[in-house]
């Protein structure tokens, strides 16, 4: 049973164990709660209690930011190995999205009327927020400029503009490694889903600005809590004060919630309760099931994933990816996401990251309720597609 719990809406009765027939599955958010049960079987040991006393003021010792958080940050990723920190000052912020904004207008020319605004840009499929950003909050310095595509310039500088590309790798939502297109570009890394369980691991990250969230790698979204990985002292110091006009630094009961986190990680690394394994096996599985039903399809296909070597696991891995991204096949399914609908599956439409509608993004990181019942919904799909043609 799952005491003081509302049961999934597609679960009832007292113990939530009684489905409600031909539940829509609701597969739009990437809600990181895949990790729950990792977090419930390590429920004291990462259990935080701090009396009405504590963390009263403004001021940490260093400005905003815990100097012993920011420490177990740097071990985290030499221990993962998944980005160099050793050269990089640390930036944190009130999740990763608030990073999107500081680091645009860390990055942007500084507060010189003369010079031209930046051009924001990202490759398709982009993670929206990038765009919705940088058009709400509508800087001088900067501006949203469209897709890569419209710039491609093959290597060579475009001399007329200064670039600010959001990059996503792993991407959200074809889950891909991808790098900058635009030569020349400042780059912004969001590295949110780098970590060995959503991903393998081919070499530590080393851009000169990247961003991360416990969002994927915990998955305490709840917390609100991300970092950036910054190379120039200029570029930090400009992120940080952003952060100082805009929430005065990430909540310190936050901070001192994600070092606990941290350190749990941490002790239980390489231990048979280390968190990436643990959930690379629920990604793993989910992909493997998922793939042997959309196998049988010529209606929907899933992107093409193959096994590689991860230097964290130190063996080649199957594939775990945090979104199965959609193609409808059939002529008639131009609204991919609707055609999903109408089979019982909320999904994120690809018109969200200028993909087009033949693509829509069905999250995996949910709990395992909800992807049961995803599942579900697409064999019933996939098995009525033999009777409709
Ligand atoms: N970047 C990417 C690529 C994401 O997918 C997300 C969350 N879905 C975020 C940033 C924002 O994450 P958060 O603010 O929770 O850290």
């Amino acid at each position: 049973g799952k005491p003081g719990c509302e049961c999934n809406t597609c679960f009832s009765g007292p113990d939530c164990s009684v489905r409600t027939p031909n539940c829509t599955a609701d597969a739009d958010s990437g809600n990181p709660l895949f990790l729950e049960p990792y977090w419930r079987r390590h429920a004291a040991a990462s259990a935080v209690v701090f009396s009405g006393w504590h963390r009263l003021s403004y001021t940490t010792t260093d400005l905003f930011q815990s100097v012993e958080l920011v420490r177990h940050i740097r071990q985290l990723h030499r221990a993962v190995g998944n980005a160099v920190v050793d050269d990089k000052h640390v930036v944190l912020a009130t999740g990763s999205m608030q990073l999107i904004n500081a680091l645009v207008y860390a990055l942007s020319p500084e507060g010189n009327a003369a010079s031209p605004p930046a051009s924001v840009v990202a490759t398709v499929p982009y993670y929206p927020a990038y765009k919705s950003q940088t058009v709400m909050f509508d800087g001088r310095e900067y501006r949203w400029d469209g897709t890569t595509a419209a710039w491609a310039n093959n290597g060579s500088r475009n001399p007329t503009r200064d670039f600010i590309e959001f990059v996503t790798s792993p991407n959200n939502p074809d889950t891909s490694l991808c790098k900058p297109v635009l030569a020349g570009s400042s780059a912004i890394v969001d590295h949110a889903y780098y970590w060995p369980h959503l991903t393998h691991i081919p070499a530590p990250a080393d851009e000169d600005v990247m961003l991360f969230t416990t969002s994927k790698l915990s998955g305490h979204a709840g917390s609100r809590f991300g970092w950036a990985l910054v190379r120039h002292e200029n570029v930090a110091k400009r992120a940080n004060d952003y952060m100082q006009q805009s929430t005065m630094g990430a909540s310190r009961d936050t901070q001192l919630r994600i070092l606990k986190i941290l350190k749990v990680i941490l002790a239980n690394l390489r231990s048979k309760e280390d968190i990436f394994a643990f959930g690379y096996a629920v990604m793993r599985s989910r992909w493997r099931r998922l793939n042997a039903v959309v196998s049988r399809s010529t209606r929907i296909s899933l992107q093409k994933m193959r096994p590689q070597y991860c230097t964290y696991f130190k063996r080649t891995k199957e594939p775990s990816p945090a979104y199965a991204w959609v193609k409808c096949e059939w002529e008639e399914d131009v609204d991919c996401s609707q055609t999903l609908l109408a089979a019982g599956i909320i999904s994120r439409s690809g018109i969200s990251n200028e993909a087009g509608g033949r693509y829509t993004r069905v999250s995996l990181l949910k709990t395992d309720d909800d992807f049961d019942v995803l599942l579900e919904r697409i064999t019933e799909f996939v098995d009525a597609e033999k009777r409709s043609r």
